[in-house]
């Protein structure tokens, strides 16, 4: 790829339609490899033949999945008096990065270990407490193992689309969980749920366009359709046709005429979502401006395959000079939804030699190019001081704690309560709380009524 990008270097034609400072990056060696993924620490595993009696019991919702999978598997449990001394970071990732790796001789503040639990948003299940707990059920494979793991986390990390529109792919349900139990994250819960849908997200753009004006801010003319039914005409052509909320250049077609966007009109009709359309830019390169923490970084992007679409195909990617106007564009995008710690801003660079800003990131971008090993350091050290920042030195008491109360039995619900910070030490069941009857394997046979004391 090195000597690709050298030979390329050495057309002094394709050099000199470059912008000033770009290609600074391309001597550099070849980045090291990505560690193979790892799983958990050997000592950190309690796994057991599951019978299930601590796990079980300690599940006041019915998670019939999970529940039989314990019954098939290996449960973990948690309650160690080491843990008690380690704060539990939830990174929602795929397996290729191994976080624990990351996060291994790292403290809170000061004496708190990290213990990392990874995991796929289809890997997990929650139940969330109107007293701000959030207990999470974990259900991976490891070694070809299946492994269920039950714990109450201090801080989380979200690396993987929570929403698409891609068949199983909508977790949102799981985001309000998190939100609901009162979880600390980077970006903000509240950010990355609002990241669901990819125009609620450009109205944003549209906001800092119409306050910064398009010299400084040249964002793409977009235009909104919340269903099929305004879909009539367009005014100019070629266009792109983007259909609902999808990654990785799904639903997204150049539209070439009327006719062919009548087409398009009518496949959106059965899709029963909204579409934008904007103009189709004949374009040189994709600009990516990312920046985690403060640490920026500016990409281009160009195809080599010929596909419209630069992450579509092959494509050669380049790191290029951090310019004021680029550190503008995303420093005005990071303030969005109550500020982003984490975010990319992507654009267009037209043949007329014009930018056009199509899309915002969030903590959900994947890291590209030769320096994703600094970018995943750089994850780490943010997550570290959020984790600082966020997560309390002392346990904050249950301001709504009743004073007759009941002891919940159960050895997760244990266990939460032996951590600083986690379930209050007492708490009744909510008014009117269904509690599932479980049978001696875990499945629920039965809802009962559960009154308040
Ligand atoms: P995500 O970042 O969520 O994966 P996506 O890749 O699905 O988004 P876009 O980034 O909007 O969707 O589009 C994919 C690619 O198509 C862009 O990287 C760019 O190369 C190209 N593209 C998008 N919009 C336009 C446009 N209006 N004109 C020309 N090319 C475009």
């Amino acid at each position: 790829m090195m000597n690709f990008l050298r030979r390329r270097l050495s057309d002094s034609s394709f050099i000199a339609n470059l912008p000033n400072g770009y290609m600074t990056d391309l001597q550099r060696p070849d980045p090291p490899q990505p560690p193979p993924p790892v799983s958990p620490t050997p000592e950190r595993r309690q796994s057991s033949q599951s019978t299930g009696s601590s796990f079980f019991s300690s599940i006041s919702n019915a998670v019939k999945q999970t529940t039989a999978a314990a019954a098939a598997g290996l449960v973990e449990q948690t309650s160690t008096g080491a843990a008690k001394k380690a704060k539990i970071l939830l990174v929602i990732d795929e397996p290729h990065t191994d976080w624990a790796k990351l996060f291994r001789g790292k403290k809170v503040h000061g004496e708190y270990d990290i213990r990392v639990e990874q995991a796929e948003f289809a890997e997990i299940n929650l139940i969330a407490q109107a007293d701000g707990t959030c207990m999470v059920d974990m259900q991976v494979l490891r070694n070809g193992t299946k492994v269920v793991r039950s714990f109450k986390p201090d801080f989380i990390i979200v690396r993987q689309h929570p929403y698409s529109m891609a068949e199983n792919e909508d977790f949102r349900n799981i985001i309000i969980g998190f939100q609901y139990g009162g979880l600390p994250s980077v970006n903000s819960l509240e950010s990355i749920y609002n990241f669901c849908d990819k125009p609620w997200v450009f109205a944003q753009l549209v906001s800092i366009y119409k306050s910064m004006g398009p010299e400084k801010f040249p964002l793409i003319e977009q235009v909104f359709y919340p269903n099929h039914k305004e879909m009539l005409t367009m005014p100019t052509f070629p266009a792109v046709v983007k259909i609902g909320h999808a990654h990785s250049g799904m639903g997204k077609v150049k539209v070439e005429n009327h006719y062919d966007f009548q087409d398009i009109a009518s496949v959106v009709a059965l899709t029963n979502t909204y579409a934008t359309t904007e103009p189709f830019i004949d374009s040189k390169y994709d600009i990516r401006i990312q920046k985690i923490g403060n640490n920026y970084k500016a990409y281009m992007r160009t195809s080599i395959s010929g596909n419209w679409k630069t992450n579509t195909g092959s494509a050669m990617l380049e790191q290029i000079a951090m310019t004021e106007r680029y550190r503008f564009w995303v420093d005005k995008c990071c303030e969005m939804f109550g500020g982003l710690d984490i975010c990319a801003v992507k654009a267009v660079h037209g043949k007329d030699g014009k930018d056009y800003i199509i899309e915002v990131m969030d903590c959900t971008m994947p890291l590209i190019g030769e320096h994703q090993a600094e970018d995943r350091e750089l994850l780490t050290e943010l997550v570290l001081a959020k984790m600082n920042k966020l997560i309390p030195r002392t346990p904050i008491p249950s301001p709504q704690r009743p004073a007759a109360t009941q002891q919940p039995q159960g050895g997760s619900l244990k266990e939460a309560q032996a951590q600083p910070g986690s379930f209050p030490q007492q708490r009744p069941p909510p008014q009117g709380c269904l509690q599932y009857i479980l049978d001696c394997n875990g499945v629920a046979v039965g809802p009962k009524q559960v009154q308040a004391s």
